[in-house]
Parts: structure tokens; C-alpha cells; sequence
């Protein structure tokens, strides 16, 4: 079966045909169906993020159909269509997937969305209805989910809001932001194409590149972005007891530099801190999410699709910031029809 790996740092995917091995204790077959784009996986591309060694196959946020369960399997089955997410859910932690290669053996993660097929670990599977959109799953498995779950950890009602960023994950961000009714929602991003979309989810949009600027106060920064320079201008817009979140994160060696600090002691302190996925638990929120997720309006941060084989071109895509989120076909259109 086909599967983009990353065989060197920096360089395009390469899509080789590889041969999943007989399934271990805890592990599941699966048939990807449709992958999203995350930026963990440009990270783990310029080597900022460890993989395991290389070719390593990637891909963290996916929906697919079950093929076949391993020994000690319970929480799906044959059929079962599935969430496959980086969050652990319950279930076994199995060893990691191997995978036969120009007669090597290679591993992948406890979950792959970017090829036809995947071995996963049981814990980073979460069935859903059999009539579930399989793009809307595929959300589901890291960024809507880590929107949300942001949301609710972090947000409050009525607040003043700044979301860094207008890629998949900030669209997303601001969609969620329904559920706390900002009295003031911006978005800030270095695309002008970014701002329509924006818009559509509800926010003001500032163009940074186009020296237009971010002007607080804000109750709450979500930042997808990471970026030093923008953090800088934005941590100075806070709020007195405003709250920086931090879901991307700067370069690893790449400083941030806080100019003001007597500014942070403002009101009742003022936060910086990062948060993981938002807390979010797959087998305990994706079926709640799940009803959100149709009542919000997600589909819109969806701007292109491609199949597996144009993936390194999806990927200069992301790469280039000109894009909402990106979503991958990974496998033969009828088998798309037939599970949509
Ligand atoms: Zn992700």
C-alpha cells in the first residue's frame, strides 16, 4: 500500500509502497480514508519535532474504516468507522507499528494518517456513527477538537478575544468561539486571503503584513502561530489579568523577548502558558464535539483538498501560510463515496 514518508529532513514526503506487518497486541488496521494537515507534521518535516528514525510514515489527525483488530482489541471492531487522533483515549497502548520497506523494517507512531493504511494503537482510535461526514471525523482527530476543548478550558463568556493565526486550527478556533459569545472577536494573520474566511467565522481581521495593527485589550490571546514577533506585539495588548494560550509555539532556540515586564503585574497577574490539545480526551469528548461540530460552522476551514500522491504539494501549501485547512485523500474516490 501507498504511504508518504519522511526519509530525510527538509525534504518532499516521499510516497513508497510499504506492507504493514501482522497486527501486535492492541493494534488495529486501518483504511485512511481522508487526513488533515497539522503543523506537527511541518515541524517533524524541518526535524523541530522527534520522530522516530527514519523513513517514518506521519500524519496525526485522520478518519478511516477498521480492517482488521489485533489480539486484545475491544474498543472496535471490523466496519467500525473511526477518529484516528494523537490524544490518548482509553484502551491498550500498544508497541509501535512496523512496517515492511525495501525489505527493512520501519516503525511508525501509535497513529499515521498519511498513506492508504495504518497500524494504530487501540488508544488512538474513537469510533463514531457509521453516517459521520469522514472529513468532519478526520477534524475531529486534533485541530476541531483542540479547538473546542481550548474553548472550554480557556475561554469565558463575553469576553474580549484575540486568536493569532487564520490556518486550520485558528478558523476552527473562532468557530468554537461561539459557545462564550466574545463581546470582541480579532483575528490576526500575515495573508490578506486569510481575511474572508476570518470574517465568515465571525472575527475582525488585521493584516499584519499590511502593517495593520492588533489593538487591545484582550481578555484572552489563543495563539496557533507561535511566531516571537507577534507574540511580542500581542503580550502587550493584554489585559490587566489577561491570558496568553499558547498552542503554537516558537522555533526551538528562537527567543521571544518581553519588553515591558512590570506590565505583566497588572490587575491579578496576567498568564502565559501553553496547553496541550486543550486537554482534549478523545473517547470522552469526540461524541459530544461531534453534535458541535455540526451545529458550528467547521466545513469553511477546509480550503483544499488533494489526493495522497500531491501531498508534498498540499504541503508547500501549508508551508507557505496560504491556506485554511488542508485535507488529504488517502484513498481511491469510490471507496470516499462508499463511506461518506
Ligand atoms: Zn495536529
Amino acid at each position: 500500500m501507498k504511504a508518504a514518508l519522511l526519509v530525510k529532513h527538509h525534504a518532499p514526503l516521499k510516497i513508497a509502497d510499504i506492507t504493514p506487518l501482522p497486527l501486535d497486541f492492541g493494534q488495529v488496521l486501518v483504511r485512511v480514508l481522508v487526513s488533515g494537515i497539522c503543523g506537527a507534521q511541518l515541524q517533524e518535516i524541518r526535524g523541530e519535532k522527534k520522530t522516530g528514525p527514519l523513513p517514518h510514515p506521519l500524519g496525526h489527525e485522520g478518519c478511516g474504516i477498521v480492517e482488521k483488530i489485533g489480539p486484545g482489541v475491544t474498543r472496535v471492531r471490523g466496519g467500525d468507522k473511526v477518529v484516528m487522533h494523537w490524544r490518548n483515549a482509553a484502551g491498550i497502548e500498544s508497541d509501535f507499528p512496523k512496517y515492511h520497506y525495501h525489505g527493512a523494517t520501519i516503525t511508525s507512531g501509535l497513529v499515521t494518517t498519511f498513506a492508504e493504511q495504518a497500524i494504530c494503537s487501540e488508544n488512538r482510535l474513537t469510533p463514531v456513527p457509521p453516517d459521520t461526514d469522514p472529513t468532519v471525523a478526520a477534524l475531529l482527530g486534533c485541530s476541531v477538537s483542540t479547538a473546542l476543548a481550548t474553548v472550554e478550558s480557556e475561554a469565558r463568556w463575553g469576553e474580549r478575544v484575540l486568536v493569532i493565526g487564520a490556518g486550520g486550527l485558528g478558523l476552527a478556533l473562532l468557530g468554537a468561539m461561539e459557545m462564550v459569545e466574545p463581546t470582541r472577536l480579532v483575528c490576526c494573520d500575515l495573508h490578506e486571503d486569510k481575511r474572508i474566511p476570518a470574517e465568515v467565522q465571525g472575527a475582525d481581521f488585521v493584516n499584519l503584513a499590511a502593517a495593520e495593527k492588533v489593538t487591545g485589550p484582550f481578555d484572552l490571546v489563543i495563539d496557533t502561530a507561535g511566531a516571537p514577533e507577534t507574540m511580542e506585539t500581542a503580550l502587550e495588548q493584554l489585559a490587566p489579568s489577561g491570558r496568553y494560550v499558547m498552542i503554537g509555539q516558537p522555533r526551538p532556540g528562537q527567543p521571544v523577548c518581553v519588553r515591558n515586564a512590570r506590565h505583566f503585574f497588572e490587575g491579578e497577574g496576567k498568564t502565559l502558558r501553553a496547553t496541550q490539545g486543550g486537554g482534549f480526551r478523545p473517547d470522552r469528548d469526540i461524541p459530544r464535539y461531534l453534535k458541535l461540530a455540526s451545529s458550528i460552522v467547521f466545513h469553511r476551514m477546509v480550503t483544499h483538498v488533494f489526493p495522497l500522491e500531491k501531498i508534498n504539494a498540499a504541503l508547500d501549501l501549508v508551508t507557505a501560510g496560504q491556506a485554511g485547512r488542508v485535507m488529504i485523500e488517502c484513498s481511491p474516490p469510490q471507496a470516499l463515496q462508499q463511506a461518506a
